[in-house]
């Protein structure tokens, strides 16, 4: 570093006068993008919406207001955006609506985030909005529920499927509907396309799944799962939390939800609800047990100074955050932007835990992305903050092999776009298969595919490798 470039700070004078030395090896400043992820969208941005431009700060923050003006059909959005976006845009929404697999269901707040002289690209938009141009035909491989979790339920809406936790299933709704969610055999109302299991709030079914968890002393830790823990109502939360609490084997528990990235002002305006978590977490506490709730960004754009006020009342009242985000083309499978959301969740005093790759269920192809891209972000990502806000990258395959770190793979053929994983505690002598989507494929590659019968040959030598490998 040459001399010109360091800096003179003020010497610093400690209070027995004598001064020190300065510092030699000083950083020069940090370059804007490294502040870029302080720099929260503030003030009443929700008035650039047509809809919203009289709306005042206290009914914006009111859940439900939120809730009362969600947009679930394409003439709401018309509605809502009017002018903002042009006709052709509207048209393509419809459309997408009538092939969708999940219904759709968008906050006002989720509305205000989208850069709507931009939707096409919008990562909010691409996440919770179908356009029919932009599906792409489904690679053949993929299932509608690709983690085949009905196969692991003892009892319907607890999925029992590795050795020490569980996912309990209390509702299948959700404060949004996400158009690549995992469990869209489940979650929301049936579409066109998707009859949904029967995994409705029923106090009933809850009472089975605790008497099968107090039945499993393996069981240690409960993930309560979505739907969305936002939509159960506080005495609800309180009293599946209280019974969980209440079975000796239980250690551990998190309460999972979309909501503080869709709907973070909830947490301010529904005391009740904050209460009722603030209960059991605190309860848990004095019975040694760790109460957490998990949630799911997978945009900086989501993280407002709403998002950080939300987020401040969990801290101050000892609630940890957790996020699981998805990794998703057109949304964070940029490094910068996977970056920024890092730092960003950090910065608000949520810990990302995991990026997973998209799950393989069909009818959102277009937003699934290749191994080596998640292999790629999460090399740039690591370093850039402290270790434990570094999330890991994960790849939950079919098969019931778990989540595996996304590099861990045994063997993967690039050019047919086939990652195989072992996972030696959970299945051993098992391979999984995760397959790149066909688009970010060669044409020779995607001519292999074009054809059922090559399919067999191609992911057997991908295994054989694995095998040679191991
Ligand atoms: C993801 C998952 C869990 C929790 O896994 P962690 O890696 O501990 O977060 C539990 N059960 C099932 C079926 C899951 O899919
Ligand atoms: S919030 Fe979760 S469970 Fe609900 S639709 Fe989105 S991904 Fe699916």
């Amino acid at each position: 570093m040459s001399e010109a470039t360091l800096i003179s700070p003020e010497p610093i004078t400690p209070s027995n006068g004598a001064l020190l030395e300065e510092p030699r090896h000083l950083k020069p400043p940090a370059s804007p993008d490294a502040l870029e992820h302080m720099q929260l969208v503030q003030g009443e941005f929700w008035r650039s919406i047509p809809a919203y431009q009289d709306i005042d700060e206290a009914t914006f923050l009111n859940h439900l207001w939120q809730y009362q003006h969600s947009v679930k059909t394409p003439d709401e959005l018309l509605n809502t955006i009017q002018a903002l976006a042009p006709a052709h845009f509207i048209d393509d929404v419809r459309a997408g609506f009538h092939r969708a697999p999940m219904n759709v269901r968008v906050s006002p707040y989720m509305i205000a985030c989208i850069d709507w002289s931009r939707p096409y690209t919008d990562p909010i938009r691409t996440q919770f909005i179908p356009l029919a141009s932009r599906l792409v035909p489904d690679h053949p491989k993929l299932s509608l529920d690709s983690l085949h979790e009905q196969e692991d339920a003892p009892v319907p809406g607890l999925v029992h499927r590795y050795v020490d936790k569980a996912l309990f299933l209390p509702t299948n709704v959700c404060p949004v509907y996400c158009r690549y969610c995992t469990r869209s055999y489940a979650i929301g109302g049936d579409t066109e396309v998707v009859e949904k299991a029967e995994v409705a709030t029923d106090a009933k079914r809850w009472q089975h799944a605790f008497e099968y968890i107090a039945s499993r002393p393996e069981l240690q830790d409960i993930v309560i799962s979505g739907g969305d823990a936002y939509q159960l109502p506080a005495k609800s939360l309180k009293k599946i939390g209280d019974a969980l609490l209440d079975i000796p084997n239980v250690r551990r528990m998190r309460f999972a939800s979309k909501g503080p990235a869709v709907m973070p002002m909830k947490i301010m305006s529904d005391a009740a609800w904050t209460d009722a978590l603030t209960s059991v977490v605190e309860r848990g506490r004095s019975m040694g047990k760790d109460v957490m709730l998990h949630t799911h960004f997978n945009h900086p754009n989501e993280i407002t100074w709403i998002t950080a006020k939300a987020m401040n009342v969990l801290f101050e009242r000892g609630i940890m955050v957790r996020n699981q985000s998805v990794l998703i083309r057109g949304v964070n499978d940029d490094k910068h932007v996977m970056r920024l959301l890092v730092k960003r969740l950090g910065y608000v005093h949520v810990h990302p835990y995991y990026v997973y790759m998209h799950d393989m269920v069909k009818g959102v192809e277009d937003l699934r992305t290749t191994v080596q891209a998640a292999v790629d972000i999460e090399k740039f990502v690591r370093g850039s903050t402290a270790g434990f806000n570094t999330p890991t990258f994960v790849c939950d395959a079919p098969g019931g092999g778990g989540k595996r770190d996304v590099h861990s793979y045994d063997y993967y053929d690039r050019v047919n776009g086939i990652a195989v994983y072992s996972a030696p505690s959970v299945k051993p002598g098992q391979w999984f298969t995760y397959f790149d989507p066909i688009e970010a494929l060669s044409p020779e590659a995607q001519a292999r595919w074009a054809d059922p019968q090559a399919h067999a040959e191609m992911i057997a030598a991908a295994v054989e490798k694995a095998n040679a490998a191991a």
